[in-house]
């Protein structure tokens, strides 16, 4: 199967920091479930995506959240820059490359205001966060594409199985 995958998550050093979300070499992830990751990439034809870097952001950047959650959207950087057109591309060259491959699942990483799926923070840079998704998993679900997070590897695993 075909799954879209958080660069961050694989080890990409994409993220806001510079540094990166690696699944396989973060020690507080338990063996088993490294091991389900592994198997996960192993199997399935894996395409990494990030979608702050595709939207122009370079990297390290300043942390960027979400302030304002209905359209128009609102982007800002923790210095008051908005960034939200960055956000918006990236989110839309996210939803391309999922059409023009036939990709129907994605793994993101959660919290993040352009990857999160479930949560994300408050757009008050207090470390809060709230109910709500980031723009590129939002814009996947809106079409069709199921989304799970790092913390829902085995929900993952199940949906590649049953969706085979
Ligand atoms: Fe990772 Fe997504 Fe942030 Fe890129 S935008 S660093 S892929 S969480």
């Amino acid at each position: 199967m075909k799954i879209l995958v958080s660069s961050c998550l694989l080890g990409e050093d994409v993220k806001y920091d510079g540094g990166n979300n690696s699944i396989a070499l973060n020690p507080k992830v338990s063996f088993s479930l490294k091991e389900l990751f592994m198997d996960i990439l192993c199997e399935n034809e894996i395409y990494s995506f990030c979608p702050e870097v595709s939207g122009g952001l370079k990297t390290p950047r300043t942390p960027a959240e979400i302030v304002k959650r209905d359209k128009p959207f609102i982007v800002q950087t923790q210095n008051g820059e908005d960034v939200t057109i960055n956000f918006l591309l990236g989110a839309k060259k996210a939803l391309d490359l999922c059409i023009e491959e036939d990709i129907k699942v994605a793994l993101l990483k959660a919290n993040s205001p352009s990857c999160g799926n479930i949560k994300t923070y408050d757009g008050t840079f207090t470390n809060t966060l709230i109910e709500s998704q980031g723009l590129s998993a939002k814009l996947l679900k809106e079409n069709g594409i199921t989304v799970f997070n790092e913390e829902e590897l085995k929900e993952l695993s199940k949906f590649i199985k049953t969706n085979k």
